[in-house]
């Protein structure tokens, strides 16, 4: 077998780029090249909200003026959606290096953190979860999966694909009627599949971008770890956050494991699943682009295979689509930030997204994202549009096409 087992090994110290040692590292270099152009500002869903877009923060860090960005809260409502990066003429990667930084700076100085992501990031550390539930319970739904799931600690045989299920997939009632979806298509296609179950922890990823950098690598250390114990040939992972974490985040903890989120591992099986989609079906579909697998990784074009190949739907797009995408507004912490939003009177992504999907006259909103599930499913509620609209993963709609 083509093993990516790693064994244990010593975890080397994390990167440690900061506000102050910026210039020596090559993506700080990077972020001193803005031209100052605006496009940041002016691609961001929440760019007038912003006192502060990454235009400003730079005009403020050249100008020694960096403090007083940090004492406004605006950068709170960076939903770490990649937009600003992708167009960023200079190629800076501010979602991924700069906002961070100074998001970490603003944390530390609020009077107050926001009730509903401090909870979040003190369950993510205590129980492994944003949800707070025992780490016990992680691989519960596998009981009514209606297919035989292997549990790695239970069965440490090697196996062809160790799928990260994350905690979505793992907890929330929605994300585990998905999780149900994909053990069935997984194993209709005959893949020789295994998952963590209750050893794996969140990875992090959100933690990360909404700068909680201890627990970040409390949480990075940890799965490497759990990781290094078994033998498989690759990682699939359902969770487009997990799979952006593990692919940038984790290099720095030498992770170089073969990864594939759900989606593009699927289209691999193209062949195979097309003469099983026999269930022919008469819905309009429209596909939402996941900030962290579409801007972020380029995975535009398997979504969209995979919704093509089921027999009868019709994939229409909406007005922002690929890296035009307009993000649901969970990213860099802001699945915990909607309370503080509202407060202040935003319009929430999610409604905003969900408006544009239901003006393509779709039946059906597309998403290859578990936090997608719940935020639109919700955005679709209080906008009224339930009946009009519903929200599936694409692994449920192939799941019902397969008649699994
Ligand atoms: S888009 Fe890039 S170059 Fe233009 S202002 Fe923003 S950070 Fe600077
Ligand atoms: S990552 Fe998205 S939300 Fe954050 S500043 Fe850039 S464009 Fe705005």
């Amino acid at each position: 077998m083509g093993t990516a087992n790693h064994g244990v090994f010593s975890l080397p110290p994390p990167i440690d780029i900061s506000l102050e040692n910026l210039a020596e590292f090559p993506e700080g270099r990077r972020v001193l090249t803005c031209i100052q152009c605006g496009t940041c500002a002016g691609t961001c869903p929440y760019g007038e909200l912003m006192q502060y877009p990454p235009r400003r923060i730079i005009g403020m860090l050249r100008a020694g003026e960096l403090e007083k960005v940090f004492t406004s809260d605006s950068l709170l409502n960076c939903v770490a959606c990649y937009a600003c990066t992708a167009k960023c003429p200079r190629g800076i990667d501010l979602t991924g290096v700069l906002l961070p930084l100074v998001k970490e700076q603003v944390l530390l100085r609020l009077p107050e953190m926001p009730a509903e992501l401090q909870r979040a990031l003190e369950n993510k550390l205590r129980y492994g979860n944003p949800m707070g539930e025992s780490p016990r319970k992680r691989a519960a739904w596998v009981k009514t999966a209606g297919v035989p799931v292997r549990i790695l600690h239970e069965d440490p045989r090697p196996v062809d694909v160790l799928w990260f299920v994350e905690c979505y997939s793992s907890y929330y009632p929605r994300g585990q009627q998905c999780a149900r979806a994909t053990a069935k298509v997984f194993h209709a296609l005959g893949v020789d599949f295994a998952i963590l179950g209750n050893e794996e922890k969140c990875a992090g990823e959100c933690g990360r971008l909404s700068w909680e950098r201890g627990l970040y690598n409390t949480l990075m250390e940890y799965n490497m770890l759990v990781l290094g114990k078994y033998q498989f040939k690759l990682i699939v992972t359902s969770c487009p956050h997990a799979y952006d974490a593990f692919r940038y985040r984790y290099t720095a903890l030498r992770f170089n494991y073969d990864l594939r989120h759900t989606i593009p591992f699927l289209t691999q099986y193209l062949d195979r699943l097309k003469p099983r989609l026999r269930r022919k079906v008469s819905y309009k579909v429209t596909y939402h682009d996941s900030c962290c697998l579409g801007r972020h990784s380029s995975v535009y074009e398997e979504p969209r295979m995979l919704l093509q190949a089921i027999p009868g739907g019709k994939l229409v797009e909406m007005t922002h689509n690929r890296v035009n995408t307009i993000c649901c507004g969970g990213g860099g912490g802001g699945m915990w930030l909607d309370t503080y939003y509202k407060a202040k009177g935003y319009e929430r992504l999610s409604e905003r997204r969900v408006k544009e999907a239901v003006a393509t006259g779709a039946d059906v909103l597309a998403v290859a994202c578990p936090y997608e599930i719940s935020r639109f499913e919700d955005a679709l509620k209080v906008l009224g549009y339930e009946k009009k609209m519903i929200v599936r993963d694409i692994v449920e709609l192939l799941a019902e096409a397969m008649e699994v």
